[in-house]
């Protein structure tokens, strides 16, 4: 049984070293467990912050831990009535190639219905948080400005076309000019603006001629400064994810930036609210309702960047803090 743990706790950017490749025996299921074969394991950000020691919402990773991660696997073996062999199902393995479990965290899914990994994707955690926290906190209505960063990633991606499908305008901005032409041409989006360009501030700006009534907020640094300026009387911002500050050390450097967000908060009345994906649970029928409909309905398309193999995952991760991804990233483990 392969299994990749954190070796070393990262500072900064992790590094190769910091993961361990370990290969054990395969577990064997005990009264009323199953056996799990790993088919896709998701790559997410979050698992960044689960390396880190700082105090979260979830339990820090310790050194010598299999990190964890939703998975998509088969059934091998099954001593619990639920679970056959075959059956496919969701569960959150980490990055292990097998594993046993009481069958508390698995859900059968269907093969027929969609592929199989969309439910690490479109159909899962990331497409969840993009619906959840554009709706219930974003709440764009027709005719209004939406504007999403990492727009062409997991959740992004969803953030855009689900704004479209709402009847507001769709701004997203990426990393590079071949993820800001996929936006438009595939997407749908209205504009593109790519960060890296050194006009990002006033090209944002251009695209968004009317203000900017909703920021999906995936990014932070020098994406928030450029969108900041731009916001409109009432504008809502759901705070999904600071990936530009994952790897952060130390405080940035420079004058105390804290006064004039709290002013333009005041002055205009922003609505900033951080959210976890788990605060809208009541909302997953309805989300896999829409979404379901939507995605047959042609209506929301999603990239995938594959990785073969768990012994690629320590470098596609580490690729996905910098924006080497381009699409919604899995490893594709058997
Ligand atoms: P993505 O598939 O979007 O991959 C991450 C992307 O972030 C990269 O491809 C890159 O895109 C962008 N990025 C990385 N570093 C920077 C940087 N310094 N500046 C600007 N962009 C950067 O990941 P997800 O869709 O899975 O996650 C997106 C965000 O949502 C993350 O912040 C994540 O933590 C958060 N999240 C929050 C959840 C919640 O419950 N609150 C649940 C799920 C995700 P590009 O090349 O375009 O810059």
């Amino acid at each position: 049984n392969r299994q990749v743990t954190m070796a070393a706790r990262p500072v900064g950017e992790p590094k190769l070293t910091d993961f361990g490749i370990v290969d054990t025996e395969a577990p064997s299921p005990g009264p009323g467990q199953v056996l799990v074969k790993t088919l896709w394991l998701s790559l997410d950000p979050y698992m960044r912050g689960r390396m880190s020691e700082a105090k979260s919402y979830a339990r820090s990773l310790q050194p010598g831990d299999v990190i964890v991660g939703g998975t998509v696997g088969q059934v091998e073996a099954s001593s619990n009535n639920a679970f056959k062999p075959g059956d496919v199902v969701l569960g959150y393995a980490g990055w292990q190639g097998y594993y046993v479990t009481d069958g508390s965290d698995l859900r059968k899914i269907d093969p027929a219905a969609a592929p199989i990994q969309s439910h690490l994707g479109a159909l899962g955690m990331p497409g969840m948080t993009a619906y959840t926290g554009l709706l219930n906190i974003g709440q764009p209505k027709a005719g209004e400005t939406v504007v999403v960063a990492a727009a062409t990633g997991a959740v992004g991606a969803l953030v855009g076309q689900i704004a479209k499908i709402k009847g507001a305008r769709a701004v997203g901005i990426a990393g590079g000019p071949e993820k800001c032409k996929f936006l438009i041409d595939e997407l749908g989006f209205d504009a593109a603006v790519d960060h890296r360009d050194p006009d990002m501030k006033a090209k944002l700006k251009a695209a968004c001629p009317d203000g900017v009534d909703v920021y999906f907020e995936n990014v932070g640094g020098a994406v928030w400064d450029a969108v900041f300026p731009l916001f409109n009387d009432f504008a809502r911002i759901p705070l999904c994810g600071l990936i530009a500050h994952y790897n952060d050390t130390a405080a940035p450097e420079g004058p105390d930036r804290l006064p004039g967000l709290m002013r333009q908060a005041l002055t205009k009345r922003l609505t900033i609210r951080g959210f976890i994906v788990s605060d809208f649970a009541t909302d997953g029928p309805a989300f896999q309702r829409d979404m379901s409909q939507w995605l047959r309905d042609g209506k929301i398309r999603y990239r995938e960047d594959i990785v073969e193999g768990l012994d690629k995952a320590p470098e596609a991760f580490i690729g996905l803090l910098r924006g080497k991804n381009f699409g919604k990233l899995l490893v594709k483990v058997a």
